[in-house]
């Protein structure tokens, strides 16, 4: 050590780590299953817990995954030139539109990096991805909540909080963890006379599972908006989660700016290759999204039966108001075998979040539910 006395074993480094990042909290995922099995000594394990696609990714991602294993020793292509291009032809937009980051909470980063100065605010609601709040945090910028109107963001409570030190508004649509969404009169709404210097992160994240009658395309608006990033990913929908691998949609001059804070070689090769491959099988995504419209109608119904109150979804979860202590049913449901998400992380007592899963897991769910409920 030349500089400085040297940090104790356990405390004694809070000097040394920037105020920023005292300010974050770390991120609490859904329990992996791994960890459960270990803890409660159990064998079957179903996770409804972090919105993963229970149908898992289409069979041609297995193939691409074994196709390019020869390439094992190989960087990634830091360019992602190949996905680059099949996402330009299937969004008819310019490759140099495109930014691809190690799953939107890379890119999330990014954007944050890029983008906030400190002491500028960001907008978000209240209870959205909190991904949003961290990453502001860290730069040292100002996180301003809106409330929710009924679980649901306010898109005009939003847009009323717009100041000049305004730089990021996150419409997360549809809501994580809500799964509320909004349509193309509110979303219309909203772009009208924004200041210019404003950019508005649309996450649609849920974009494959959407069902409401109003819904946009978000790409109809870049070309009037300079100043909207649409954020998507392959871990939901397409099932990839496990590859961490996400795209934006972006002016061309901020993409220029965004891809020099990328990390070169975010995605990695496979991630890359089996993404073009799963964009090519369409009719894998709209099954998925139909096993998703039946069983969020099923869960509809069963709760609906049980008296249990929820927000009517466009993704692929449905929070639930169990009107009792959540963490509690959380514990209990994994005793059983099911893991959820707990309200009580997600600054939403009383409630869980249950990801809608295959048919079966459903039936087998809502029964259990009713038995630790008591409703039934
Ligand atoms: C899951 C999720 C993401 C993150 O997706 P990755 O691409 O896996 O990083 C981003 N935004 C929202 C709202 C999500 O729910």
């Amino acid at each position: 050590m030349i500089r400085g006395k040297k940090p104790k074993r356990g405390e004694d480094m809070e000097h040394l780590v920037r105020n920023e990042v005292k300010g974050m909290k770390r991120y609490i995922a859904g329990k992996p299953v791994e960890e459960v099995k270990r803890e409660l000594g159990l064998t079957d394990i179903v996770k409804m817990a972090s919105n993963e696609n229970p149908l898992g990714a289409s069979p041609r991602v297995r193939e691409a995954l074994l196709d390019a294993y020869g390439d094992v020793s190989l960087y990634p292509d830091s360019g992602n030139f190949e996905l680059k291009k099949a996402l330009s032809e299937m969004l008819h937009r310019q490759p140099e539109e495109i930014i691809v980051g190690g799953g939107s909470d890379s890119l999330i980063k990014v954007i944050s990096c890029t983008l906030l100065k400190k002491g500028e605010e960001i907008i978000m609601g209240e209870h959205s991805f909190s991904r949003y709040e961290d990453n502001a945090l860290l730069m040292g910028a100002t996180v301003v909540k809106s409330p929710m109107k009924d679980l649901r963001l306010d898109l005009a409570d939003m847009k009323a909080r717009i100041t000049d030190k305004t730089k990021l508004v996150y419409l997360c649509n549809p809501n994580n963890p809500t799964g509320s969404s909004f349509g193309r009169e509110e979303l219309e709404e909203f772009l009208q006379g924004l200041p210019e210097g404003v950019f508005v992160v649309l996450d649609e994240a849920y974009l494959e599972y959407v069902t409401r009658r109003d819904a946009f395309h978000a790409l109809d608006y870049l070309d009037t908006h300079r100043n909207l990033i649409i954020l998507r990913t392959f871990s939901k929908a397409y099932g990839m989660a496990s590859f961490r691998i996400g795209y934006g949609i972006v002016d061309k001059e901020l993409a220029g700016y965004l891809n020099r804070v990328v990390d070169p070689f975010d995605v990695n090769l496979y991630a890359q290759r089996a993404a073009v491959e799963a964009l090519k099988d369409q009719a894998f995504i709209q099954r998925v999204h139909e096993e998703n419209r039946r069983g969020k109608e099923y869960f509809y119904a069963e709760l609906s039966a049980m008296g249990l109150p929820y927000v009517e979804s466009d993704a692929n979860f449905v929070l639930i108001d169990v009107k009792t202590e959540d963490f509690e049913v959380f514990q209990e449901l994994m005793k059983a075998g099911f893991i959820v998400r707990p309200g009580t992380y997600l600054n939403l007592p009383g409630h869980i979040r249950v990801t809608i899963s295959t048919m079966e897991n459903n039936r087998r769910f809502m029964a259990l539910l009713r038995q630790v409920l008591n409703r039934g």
